[in-house]
């Protein structure tokens, strides 16, 4: 069984109308989804607000236990969740394994933090006590994007849910399978009624009537930069803060004496999981000249043997999303291999059914050129030189983004001095990534956005703190 339809207070709530969400693997319809809307905001808004007088009041034990009856029950089922999700979107089941994975790490960690979650004791006059609350927003939103939909969905809204806030959750049109199939299972779970409700839609129709709603509190958004700044807008509008995951640039630099043997593999990896579509995808190589052929060279030999197939047959590479993102990949490896060295693959899309586009090496590239700088969400790496390490940060941070970044050297002075230098939410010294992460602050510097997930920082994101004073006269 699929799960199609809004999931409200506890209900499977149908639309009159759907949309048809698609197996990128061949392109045909894999689902027709119910087309939530702003009646299906409010009534999720409404549930959310009943539930939260309850969720809020549970001491953190309580719900940590309910996170950890969710946790186990989404991990018993995650052989399940993992083939939905590769058909869903596409990627090679192994990735979707591993997300179900991670899915399930964010609800025991976030069990396991939010009991550790402390307000502060601050000292201050004589004849004071002061401390501090962690007091939850009361209804967050989140809106998710069709990349890593259960790893993103789950990211945001376990410690939103953790510290008291009750959740509404709109999934990306591409891909909202898994996440109304976790909020059914988290509410057989026992996770009361109301507490996370999860209404798929349109980003133009469920989306905006989420962001837009007088009744949230708080909004997490994680997608393209454009769309990031009309969701902080509509923030804006009712003063209430935002986190933004606006995706970036992420740079690999390679030094000279770096451990080509361990890097190369990664550095493949970085770009290729997940087709390129991924916010922290490895999609820019910065390699210092002396070794710039080899790495190359190496890198195109791992690349043009990786197998392409349907996610679910667990091949290296999936297809891409859609037909629009497969389009806007083409037209962006047409423009970039006017001015630099196709050196692996074509900007032509594979010839077979699905959304197929096989991985693309394009060396000497300008570091200014548009295939340097913008997004691609595809299985295309750009790779420049560099002659000293200051031009290397410089090339780094030469970019509107600052998401995460990997240094590989074998030299202690050139990691800590590129650690310092660049600007991004998290730099790796010899790895790249850190699997799942989920107890690691994420988040971008830039037009990567705003506000950091992930690890205890969640916790504190989701809450309004309140210092309390209490003159004790002597
Ligand atoms: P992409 O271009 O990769 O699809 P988007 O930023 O468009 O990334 O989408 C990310 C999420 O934002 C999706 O859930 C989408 O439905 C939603 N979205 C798109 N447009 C809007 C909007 N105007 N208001 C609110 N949400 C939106
Ligand atoms: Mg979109």
């Amino acid at each position: 069984m699929i799960d199609t339809d809004c999931f409200i207070d506890g209900h499977v709530v149908k639309t009159a109308d759907t949309f048809d969400v698609l197996d990128p693997s061949t392109g045909q319809v894999l689902a027709a989804v119910s087309r939530g809307g702003k009646a299906e905001i409010d009534l999720a808004v409404d549930a959310a607000s009943r539930a939260a007088r309850n969720w809020a009041r549970l001491s953190a034990r309580e719900r940590a236990q309910h996170l950890r009856a969710v946790g186990d029950a989404l991990s018993a089922r995650s052989e399940e969740l993992a083939m939905l999700e590769s058909k869903d979107t596409g990627k090679p089941l192994a990735q979707a394994r591993a997300d179900a994975s991670v899915a399930v790490q964010y609800f025991q960690f976030y069990a396991n933090a939010v009991e550790q979650f402390f307000g502060d004791v601050i000292p201050s006059l004589p004849d004071v006590i002061a401390y501090t609350h962690q007091v939850p927003f009361g209804i967050t939103g989140h809106i998710i994007p069709w990349n890593y939909p259960m790893q993103i969905a789950c990211r945001t809204f376990v410690p939103a849910l953790a510290v008291g806030n009750c959740a509404v959750v709109k999934p990306a049109e591409e891909a909202p399978l898994s996440v109304l199939a976790i909020a059914r299972i988290a509410y057989e779970a026992g996770l009361p009624a109301g507490v996370l409700n999860v209404v798929p839609g349109l980003g133009i129709e469920a989306g905006a009537a989420l962001s837009s709603h007088t009744g949230i509190n708080h909004l997490s958004f994680t997608g393209s930069v454009p769309i990031g700044a009309t969701i902080a807008a509509a923030a804006a509008a009712n003063v209430i803060p935002v986190a933004l995951e606006l995706g970036g640039k992420s740079p690999n630099i390679v030094a000279a004496d770096a451990d080509l043997d361990l890097a190369l593999p990664v550095i493949a990896k970085s770009i290729i999981q997940n087709a390129g579509q991924t916010c922290s995808a490895g999609s820019r190589l910065i390699v210092q000249d002396s070794v710039h052929d080899e790495v190359v060279d190496r890198l195109a030999t791992i690349m043009g043997r990786l197998t392409i197939g349907a996610g679910p047959t667990d091949p290296d590479l999936g297809p891409l999303i859609s037909e629009k993102q497969r389009g806007r990949v083409i037209s962006m490896v047409r423009a970039a291999q006017e001015t630099s060295d196709l050196r692996l693959g074509s900007a032509d899309p594979l010839d077979r059914e699905g959304f197929f586009f096989g991985p693309v090496l394009l060396d000497r590239v300008d570091p200014a050129a548009q295939i340097a700088q913008e997004e691609v969400f595809g299985p295309v790496v750009a790779v420049s030189g560099f002659s000293d390490i200051d031009q290397a940060a410089e090339i780094a941070n030469g970019t509107d983004y600052g998401l995460i970044a990997a240094i590989w050297t074998s030299n202690v002075t050139t990691a800590h001095r590129l650690a310092d230098d660049i600007l991004a939410g998290q730099v790796y010294v010899n790895t790249y990534g850190a699997g799942g992460g989920v107890e690691l602050p994420f988040g971008g510097f830039r037009k990567s956005g705003f506000g950091r997930e992930k690890g205890f920082e969640a916790l504190r994101a989701f809450c309004e703190t309140k210092a309390v004073v209490i003159k004790v006269p002597r």
